[in-house]
């Protein structure tokens, strides 16, 4: 096992070791599950197989989404689609109409491109290994893992945020983030149940893989949080490094971020009577396939006039209002502002090409991103 300098430092001083955690912290870490597992509706009840649909659908859901959020969408996408089959032949534009809110709609396109390649490559069965799951559209390492422990009992660690927290207090990571991703990697593995451990309450001796790793998520949600974790409630407190040392909320190291510069641009809200002028994102790139109002480019240091030079042209605009204030949004790689501009048309007025006119009252049935729920509201003067 490879530790930063600093941690082989402190291995040669200390008493603390993972091997001891190895040793010990596998069934500590089960017992404390079955306990204070959290009731979440896409998991099955205790000593139960999950469903490999759920636990996918689940898992696409909750990338960059909290549980909280994702809850009311998980119900509402299994009551439309209850299983793979279903989600495979539904279209692409109503799963995108049923995601929209949830953001990073890439993964509402995966999502349905791995439903359709599940029940036309897979006769309707997800694959249940790591490699077969990563073949499919949307699954990257993470997601493989997770499904793979969670839905098939592989020995596997998957390893999102929270674990990535307990981990590196654990075993006290000197290597800052994203460089220390293996290091953690190699040692979340260590606390996967060992086989025979607490395999009396769930069939065959690899089952309990899942319940390890649930077991770390609902550590770190619920002990070990970013700020103040609750050390004394923890089942792992008795070989924890940062704890002993009393520097737990300094872990995880991170190294400095960088933010991607502000990129600014215009929106035009243009109505027609009870009418809004909107167009559908290319396929590709970001927002692929949702729903927007025209803008123009979004750049770097981009002023205003260049910015309302790129206004879509209609008959009969005479002028554009500009909205007081702007509208912001934060991308994960860039933050974004617009500036609204509204003007209506009077009821001859055509669509320029490849844009349409949707009633407002119909807006709900859009595949619109938050942003551009943002703007609209912004342009109508809400
Ligand atoms: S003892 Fe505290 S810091 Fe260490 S893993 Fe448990 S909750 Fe986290």
């Amino acid at each position: 096992m490879t530790l930063s300098g600093a941690a082989i430092r402190r291995k040669q001083t200390s008493s603390l070791d993972p091997h001891d955690t190895a040793a010990t912290g596998p069934a500590l870490l089960l017992e404390w599950y079955d306990r204070h597992r959290r009731a979440l509706p896409w998991r099955p009840l205790s000593g139960e197989r999950a469903d490999p649909y759920r636990v996918w659908l689940s898992e696409i859901m909750l990338q960059q989404t909290g549980v909280k959020t994702v809850g009311p969408y998980f119900e509402k996408f299994l009551a439309r689609w209850p299983d793979v089959d279903a989600l495979g032949r539904a279209s692409l534009d109503d799963v995108l109409r049923m995601w929209a809110g949830l953001g990073y709609y890439s993964r509402a396109r995966n999502l349905h491109a791995c439903a359709v390649t599940v029940l036309r490559d897979h006769d309707g069965a997800f694959p249940d290994t790591e490699q077969g799951l990563r073949a499919l559209p949307g699954i990257g390492p993470y997601t493989a893992a997770a499904i793979a422990a969670i839905a098939f009992g592989r020995r596997t660690m998957p390893v999102d945020g929270n674990i990535e927290r307990v981990v590196s207090r654990l075993f006290a990571v000197e290597e800052p983030l994203p460089q220390a991703k293996p290091l953690i990697q190699r040692l979340a593995t260590t606390l996967l149940a060992a086989t025979g451990i607490g395999t009396s309450r769930a069939g065959d001796a690899e089952s309990r893989a899942g319940d390890s790793a649930q077991a770390l998520m609902d550590l770190g949600s619920s002990i070990c949080t970013p700020k103040k974790p609750a050390c004394a409630l923890c089942p792992l407190n008795g070989d924890c490094m940062s704890r002993a040392r009393g520097d737990q909320e300094t872990y995880p190291r991170k190294a400095a971020k960088k933010t991607g510069a502000l990129r600014r641009g215009a929106a035009f809200v243009v109505t027609r009577g009870d009418e809004l002028l909107v167009r559908t994102r290319p396929e590709k790139g970001m927002l692929g396939g949702m729903t927007e109002v025209p803008t123009s480019h979004w750049l770097d240091a981009q002023d205003d006039k260049t910015a309302l030079k790129q206004a879509p042209i209609l008959k009969g605009i005479a002028r554009w209002h500009r909205k007081a204030g702007v509208v912001t949004h934060v991308f994960t790689h860039f933050p974004l502002q617009l500036t609204v501009y509204t003007a209506t048309v009077d009821a001859r007025a055509r669509a320029p090409e490849g844009m349409r006119w949707v009633p407002v009252s119909t807006l709900k049935d859009e595949a619109l991103p938050n942003l551009m729920r943002k703007v609209i509201a912004h342009g109508f003067g809400e």
